[in-house]
């Protein structure tokens, strides 16, 4: 496939670098699947409702950057998981957390889950893993890290398709992927979580065309993610925060940057330092049972879908 290559430089971040890799609607579409046991080409086809071109296209990308291992030894063959993307799987809980308080759908609310160690049904929940008070935005802050500096990316330009993520019985987090699929969506809710708030700002970090930018803002406030208030009457100009809705993205962003900070990153180290300020101590999310609070891992967790 033909790919359009554009090189920019941005703020090096761990979250960039990971939607760099797997933020693209049907990578996140298809990684959904597979987190639900949906591994055959054909299934895939159903499940994630992209053409025969783009699933192929993604799922040689998904193959390249390590996260899917193909298995031809089967009849028809089926895609796996690896150690790469099973570490995903916490931002697939979040995901879901995030979808169940915002949206309701009959497969949705249908959604139990199970935690194998515990034996009971369960709600995943972000603590810190030093204090383990539960994550809320508020009580963390940003500093740059030892591998802060820009990153030199290239966009491309892929084969896309218009239609919204299908509703199929096994994806349950759809709205959030068909609103953070979007590149420049992600990226501003990313960058809103930094204390961002005004178009010149998004602006200056995002290589994007204004009318673009403008376009994604307008997006998150008509979603809820972002209220507008004016700042200055004349000429009228707004600045936009996140809402509750929008800061319950928080954990998802939260997993990302971990899995980019141990996956994408480079031997500068990690570009920024999280630090949980009720306990003054380096942030580390941990993603566990709400019952029994242990660490949850994609293993000891099912489903009745
Ligand atoms: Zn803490
Ligand atoms: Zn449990």
């Amino acid at each position: 496939m033909k790919a359009n290559i554009n090189s920019f430089s941005t703020r090096a971040s761990s979250i960039n670098r990971a939607l760099d890799q797997i933020g693209d609607k049907w990578c996140l579409l298809i990684l959904q699947e597979v987190f639900w046991g949906v591994n055959t080409f054909t299934g895939m086809l159903i499940g994630t409702g992209a053409s025969k071109g783009v699933l192929t296209d993604r799922l040689n990308w998904l193959q390249t950057i390590d996260c899917l291992r193909k298995d031809t030894t089967a009849r028809h063959p089926v895609y796996h998981l690896t150690k790469k993307s099973i570490e995903l799987y916490q931002n697939g809980l979040m995901a879901m957390v995030w979808e169940r308080t915002h949206f309701s759908s009959p497969a949705l609310d249908r959604v139990e889950l199970i935690h194998n160690r515990c034996g009971k049904p369960f709600w995943p929940v972000m603590q810190c893993g030093h204090c383990d008070k539960t994550v809320d935005s508020r009580d963390i802050s940003f500093k740059p890290g030892p591998g802060a500096g820009t990153d030199q990316r290239a966009t491309k330009t892929r084969r896309r398709s218009a239609t919204a993520a299908q509703s199929s019985s096994k994806t349950v987090y759809n709205n959030l992927i068909n609103l953070l699929g979007d590149r420049w969506t992600a990226n501003l809710v990313a960058l809103a979580f930094h204390g961002l708030k005004r178009f010149d700002e998004f602006n200056q970090e995002l290589p994007v065309a204004t009318n673009i930018l403008a376009d994604r803002l307008k997006r998150l406030v008509n979603e809820g993610v972002f209220s507008q208030q004016p700042y200055q009457q004349s000429p009228l100009r707004y600045e936009y925060q996140l809402t509750d809705k929008g800061r319950d993205l928080f954990p998802y962003f939260v997993t990302l940057l971990s899995w980019g900070n141990k996956y994408c990153g480079t031997e500068a180290g990690d570009p920024m330092l999280l630090m949980h300020k009720p306990c003054g101590n380096p942030m580390q999310a941990k993603v566990r049972c709400d019952q029994c609070f242990e660490v949850l891992v994609a293993t000891e967790v099912r489903f009745n879908l």
